[in-house]
Parts: structure tokens; C-alpha cells; sequence
């Protein structure tokens, strides 16, 4: 028999757990505590659960935090971890410091699914989704790693997979990261991001999470888009900015459209008018990423000055628009670039 992993289960169905080995509700709190606040994994070392509560749990349950196998620093100070879960499958999480902040960038799925042209992690294809408890496992075995006194503060479902191609998991990991007896953030420090599904992204508005929303849209006609990504031939363009119109984000934040810049493909200044005429109406905030190279890819990144002048057009007509030069680009952590092997 397989063991329940705690990490896929609320504080409240902890309780519940609890409540149906024969003790108390509050001992599900107790777990709580153990786990997210007091970070210890191994039931039998939980010293103030009773020691035949501890037996009984421990014969049937586990805290499934993933082995962190390979854990690569950055020049620029982030750090790639790779973990390696039960079945030998393995995901990349990064950890970014900037200023007062450190991001952990997490990811849903083994591989991913949908084959976007310029990213790494799609040439895995998809292998299998993550569980709840496997993505909050992340956390947890980032936040091991960690100087004493430091602290995650933000966390982007922005690694490998498509968070809501995995819907069900994303949802449940996002209830435990602002769960305040599990991981307690605030909501205004998480971001989804999403290629677009738009029925994914009006079925996450509706759960009213709070969660910060961005779209990788990465061009401004069907005809760029259908090409670069592959997921928007069942979409129109427009689809992904309307769903966003109706999506109800953190007070006063915005939402975050992500565009990779593409040499000769969706960096002309003209891309860069129609992108602003797309979003009209939104209170969007756009994110330029310049091409992060990988082996092997047709792609390549922008002279500087080109990328100057696109985002030139976007602040012009009042848009906000930072340029991102990712993280972790020296150790394969960059945005895109993620792909491992999937087996032992
Ligand atoms: N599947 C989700 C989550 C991944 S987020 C999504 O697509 O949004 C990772 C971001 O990096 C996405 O915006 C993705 O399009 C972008 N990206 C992928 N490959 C890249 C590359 N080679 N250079 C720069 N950005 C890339």
C-alpha cells in the first residue's frame, strides 16, 4: 500500500486524518505546525503527538518532501534545485534573490505538453503531472537549503509544465501556500502563469484565490502565434486578453503579459503597436523577455537596441513594460531552458 503523502492534504483534512486514526481534531493542527511552521518530516520525531499516534501515522503516511539531488549556484546569485521524486521522475524549481526579495519559481508537471518553438522544456514533451503535496514538496525542500533567517517571500508557478493543464493540483498547492496554518503567503506574492487556456483561466477566476494571473502571449496575430505556440490554434488570440478582463486580481495589481522577444519574428515595432491595441482595456503590465538561448533551437535574441525600441512603443503609449534579463541564464535556469532527464 502506498503511503499518504501529508503534503497533499489542507490543515483541515489533516484534522480530519486525525480524527479518523482515533485521536482529536486538534492533533491535525499539531501536524500542521510540525510540518510548514516547525519544518520537521519525520512523523516519529513529532515530540508532542502521543507516541501510539506517531506509530499508527507513520505505518500509513509520510511527509513526501523530493530529494534534492543537484543544487547548481548562479553568478547572479540564484540557484537551480533539482529534485527527484519517488518514482525517479525529476523537476527544477529556481531560487531568485533580488534586492529584499527571494522568488521560488516552481514547477507543475515532468516535462510539459505544449510545444512551445522556443522553449527547452517543451522539446520533454509531457511526462506526468505533479501531485499537490509534490509541487508544496518544492517549497519545502527549497526552504531547507535556505541561510538561517532567510526567508521565500514570493512564488511564481512560472518552472516546468503547465500549471493549469494540471488544474486540480495547482489549486489544492495554492490553497496550502496561503493556507495560514500551512505556508501563510499572502496571495499578492503568488503568480500563476499560464500559455492561455482560457477555460483554465475563467475556471481559476470563479475560485477567487487572489492569485496574481500571467499570460505567455509571445505575439500579436494568429498567424505569428500558431506557429511559435501550437496551443493557440484552439484559441483566437483575443480569447486570452478577454478571459483576463474578467479576472479578479489582488487589489491594484495588474495582469502580467509575458513576451519572449524573437529575433526577426515578433520584435518589429509594429508587433509592438499591435500589442498595445491586443491589451487596450486591461490593466496589464508587460513583461519582455529576451530570448534565453538553448542547444540546438532556431530561435535568437533581439540586437539590444531592437529591444529598446519595442519597449520604447509600449511605454510611449503609456503601458507598462520592463525588460527582464532572466535569472540563472549561465546555469541552464533561465526561463526556458529547464529540461532534465526524466529517469534514473
Ligand atoms: N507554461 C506556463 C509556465 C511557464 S512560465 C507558461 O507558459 O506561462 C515560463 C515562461 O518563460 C513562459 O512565459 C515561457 O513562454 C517563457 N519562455 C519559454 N522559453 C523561453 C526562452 N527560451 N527564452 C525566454 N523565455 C522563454
Amino acid at each position: 500500500m502506498s503511503l499518504i503523502n501529508l503534503l497533499d492534504l489542507l490543515p483541515s483534512e489533516l484534522e480530519t486524518l486525525a480524527e479518523s486514526l482515533g485521536g482529536p481534531r486538534y492533533r491535525g493542527r499539531q501536524l500542521a505546525s510540525w510540518i510548514y511552521a516547525k519544518g520537521v518530516t519525520d512523523i516519529r520525531a513529532m515530540s508532542d503527538l502521543p507516541r501510539e499516534f506517531r506509530e499508527t501515522l507513520a505505518a500509513r503516511a509520510e511527509v513526501g518532501v523530493p530529494e534534492l539531488e543537484r543544487r547548481t549556484p548562479s553568478q547572479d546569485g540564484s540557484q537551480k534545485l533539482v529534485f527527484r521524486y519517488r518514482d525517479g521522475a525529476r523537476v527544477q524549481s529556481v531560487l531568485m534573490p533580488d534586492d529584499d526579495r527571494l522568488t521560488l519559481c516552481l514547477s507543475t508537471q515532468v516535462g510539459c505538453g505544449f510545444s512551445c518553438a522556443f522553449c527547452f522544456t517543451g522539446t520533454m514533451g509531457l511526462e506526468r503531472n505533479l501531485g499537490a503535496g509534490e509541487i508544496i514538496g518544492q517549497v519545502l525542500g527549497a526552504r531547507a537549503t535556505l541561510a538561517p533567517g532567510a526567508r521565500i517571500t514570493h512564488v511564481v508557478y512560472m518552472g516546468m509544465g503547465e500549471p493549469l493543464a494540471n488544474y486540480a493540483a495547482t489549486v489544492k498547492s495554492i490553497k496550502l501556500l496561503t493556507d495560514p496554518q500551512a505556508l501563510g503567503f499572502s496571495p499578492r506574492r503568488i503568480t500563476v502563469s499560464t500559455v492561455g487556456l482560457v477555460s483554465g483561466i475563467e475556471k481559476l477566476a470563479k475560485e477567487n484565490l487572489r492569485v496574481n494571473l500571467a499570460i505567455s502571449l509571445h505575439a500579436t496575430s494568429n498567424e505569428i502565434r500558431d506557429r511559435i505556440m501550437p496551443v493557440n490554434k484552439g484559441f483566437a488570440i483575443g480569447g486570452a486578453p478577454a478571459a483576463c478582463k474578467r479576472f479578479p486580481l489582488p487589489f491594484r495589481q495588474r495582469m502580467t503579459f509575458e513576451y519572449v522577444l524573437l529575433e526577426g519574428v515578433n520584435d518589429a515595432p509594429e508587433d509592438a503597436r499591435r500589442l498595445v491595441r491586443l491589451l487596450k482595456g486591461i490593466r496589464a503590465k508587460i513583461n519582455l523577455i529576451p530570448f534565453n538561448d538553448w542547444e540546438g533551437s532556431e530561435f535568437s535574441r533581439p540586437p539590444l537596441p531592437r529591444i529598446l525600441a519595442f519597449q520604447s512603443v509600449l511605454l510611449e503609449h503609456g503601458i507598462r513594460a520592463t525588460v527582464r534579463w532572466s535569472k540563472g541564464e549561465d546555469i541552464g535556469a533561465a526561463c526556458g531552458q529547464l529540461r532534465e532527464a526524466v529517469t534514473v
